[in-house]
């Protein structure tokens, strides 16, 4: 804790050298709720001995050791508006903004608007769900500089290993991508809500609903 004892590491103080500890009779200063002394440092005190805190932007309270769900849920939104929007081809992964949630099909993804229509309908509030488009991750190429330690400094590949490291990498580059991970990008929800809309009004119709 800066400011309170201050020992560099050259310095050796012994245990039962003068300057070790000092007998005290009158001190006065700011001691907090857990029993802290923090001698002039109210602020210090003060966030010691407390266990909640105010939001500055919006007041609500929160524990100290946290942060305010609501202004980082509202700031994270502002994020997800602020992403280009593009059209879904429905075919491309999509996923969650902030969320490990990946839907591989439109199918997937109409079952969980649905699920989270119903939940926003026992609530009485609007839906709202924040997807955005995945990337591909390919297998990564090989590189004849893998083998540049085990060269002396002039040496070069066999020929052999070049042509094979070449076949390889063909290979590789006519592979699927291996994995998704998020993208930058944000899709357009509007025409899949109006489908699922436009469904549950056909059941409802046909009388399933
Ligand atoms: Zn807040």
């Amino acid at each position: 804790m800066e400011g309170r004892w201050k020992v560099t590491e050259e310095t050796v103080v012994m245990y039962d050298s003068p300057e070790a500890a000092t007998y005290v009779t009158e001190i006065s200063g700011w001691k907090s709720r857990d029993g802290f002394f923090w001698g002039k440092d109210e602020h210090m005190a003060r966030y010691s001995g407390s266990t909640h805190k105010k939001c500055d932007e919006c007041g609500r309270v929160y524990s100290k050791h946290s942060y305010c769900d609501f202004c980082h849920a509202k700031k994270e939104t502002e994020k997800y508006y602020a992403m280009p929007m593009i059209e879904w081809d429905e075919t491309t992964p999509v996923c969650e903004w902030n969320d490990d949630k990946y839907f591989w099909d439109k199918e997937s993804v109409l079952d969980y608007l649905y699920d989270m229509y119903e939940d926003a309908q026992k609530q009485g509030c609007e839906p709202e769900v924040q997807l955005i488009i995945c990337e591909p991750q390919h297998l990564h190429l090989l590189d004849a500089e893998n083998w540049s330690d085990d060269l002396a400094e002039d040496g070069e590949l066999p020929d052999a290993v070049l042509e094979a490291i070449d076949v390889f990498n063909e290979i590789l580059k006519n592979q699927k991508p291996s994995c998704w991970y998020p993208g930058k990008q944000r899709i357009n929800m509007e025409p899949l809500w109006e489908e699922l809309k436009a469904d549950l009004e056909k059941e409802k119709a046909e009388g399933f609903r």
